[in-house]
């Protein structure tokens, strides 16, 4: 993170001669945490390819985002089907159903590969300052600004969680699809936790309503334990505020940056 005054980078680029242009990487690879399961071959692909985005994404993903009722994760998924390319041997663009199968830290990598396809390593901002009203250019370090949770188990195998009578519960990665399925259909956190463990939960041979039945006569210490598994295990980039200083007057800004911020801020 570097934060410079304005004024003077304007005068500093002024000073130098036009340089030639760069041009910025338009597709990159990006290696997964999980991957994505290859029905046909029965291998995870840990690998994707991205794309830069340009103006026409950004009119479709502007349509899109005024659409009522649009959640984080349904808008993450409109964007990645348009920018990655492939993951392995599978060809994922303009395919939903695929990127929905992905974790969600694997679609926080994948976002943060489409803005380095988009931007380089480093994404410039200006930030007004709220005590002086000084503005202020301040630069994101894409490859270092983002502290990265690595996963605690094995991705590829299932959580076993114990249960207050010893129970064992098998837990599938929450992904995509999951987080969208219940924020849709869940009113309330409850209810969202609700949908959320019926369906990464395992239980051979029950339908869906059983597993919603299942997952509502779950003690509520048990209810939260796997709730909180499901979620505390999630690995990847953290999207967390980033504190700078005002080079005007030295008072601290705190940036609350969201992923839509840093595509199209
Ligand atoms: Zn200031």
């Amino acid at each position: 993170m570097s934060n410079t005054q304005s004024s003077a980078a304007a005068f500093n680029e002024a000073l130098v001669e036009p340089a030639p242009r760069v041009d910025l990487p338009t597709s990159l690879k990006v290696d997964l945490m999980r991957g994505l399961l290859n029905p046909l071959d029965n291998e995870w692909q840990m690998s994707a390819v991205v794309r830069e985005l340009n103006g026409t994404d950004e009119e479709a993903l502007a349509a899109f985002d005024v659409q009522k009722g649009v959640s984080y994760s349904e808008y993450m998924t409109h964007m990645l089907k348009r920018s990655v390319t492939s993951i392995g041997n599978v060809d994922v663009l303009g395919r939903a159903e695929v990127i929905d199968e992905l974790i969600i830290g694997d679609r926080d990598l994948l976002f943060l590969g489409v803005l380095k396809a988009t931007y380089g390593r480093f994404r410039e901002f200006q930030v007004t300052c709220r005590e002086c009203g000084g503005s202020n250019d301040v630069t994101m370090d894409l490859e270092n600004d983002f502290k990265m949770e690595d996963p605690k188990h094995d991705l590829h195998e299932t959580m076993k969680i114990k249960l207050k009578n010893g129970t064992v519960v098998e837990l599938l990665y929450p992904n995509g699809g999951d987080s969208q399925a219940a924020s849709k259909k869940g009113k309330t956190t409850a209810e969202q936790n609700t949908y959320i463990l019926s369906r990464c939960v395992i239980l051979q041979g029950k339908s869906d309503n059983d597993k919603e039945a299942w997952a509502r006569g779950l003690s509520l210490a048990d209810r939260n334990k796997l709730v909180k598994a499901l979620f505390s295990a999630q690995p990847g980039p953290r999207m967390e505020e980033v504190e700078t200083q005002c080079a005007h007057c030295n008072a601290k800004i705190v940036l609350a940056l969201d992923w839509v911020s840093l595509l199209f801020g």
